[in-house]
């Protein structure tokens, strides 16, 4: 499996940095962000380190959907029952910082800090 040693998601999913996870199955992990903008901010990645949704292929695809389709279920599980927002920030004018891909998702009664 692909990894980075200097990715900090990398090293969350090695768990080398510690991280409160919401859920986790072989091919992705969801913790809570450190920095939440919502009552409810998951992070859900993949394991194998991705830079950006523009290095993804046909080969991710299926990975990309299961990517989206955990997101209701995750909010579920947290309690979220008024709805939530699903974010990808990719590359620089897209405002990624971290350059592990990433979905955000945020829930939870407003009002939001940011978001
Ligand atoms: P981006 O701006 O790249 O879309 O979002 C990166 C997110 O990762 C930010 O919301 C930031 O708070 C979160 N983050 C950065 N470092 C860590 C960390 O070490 N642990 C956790 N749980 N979240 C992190
Ligand atoms: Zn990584």
């Amino acid at each position: 499996m692909s990894t980075d040693p200097n990715c900090i998601f990398c090293k969350i999913v090695a768990g080398q940095i510690p991280s409160k996870k919401a859920f986790e199955n072989e091919e992705l992990l969801a913790f809570h962000d450190i920095h939440p903008w919502a009552p409810v901010h998951v992070l859900v990645i993949p394991k194998v380190h991705v830079a950006t949704l523009s290095d993804t292929g046909p080969e991710h695809e299926a990975m990309l959907g299961r990517m989206l389709a955990l997101a209701p279920r995750l909010m579920r599980d947290l309690g979220v029952t008024g709805g939530f927002r699903t974010v990808i920030n990719t590359g620089r004018d897209g405002g990624q910082e971290v350059y592990h891909l990433h979905m955000h998702v945020f829930g939870g009664p407003r009002p939001w800090v940011k978001g």
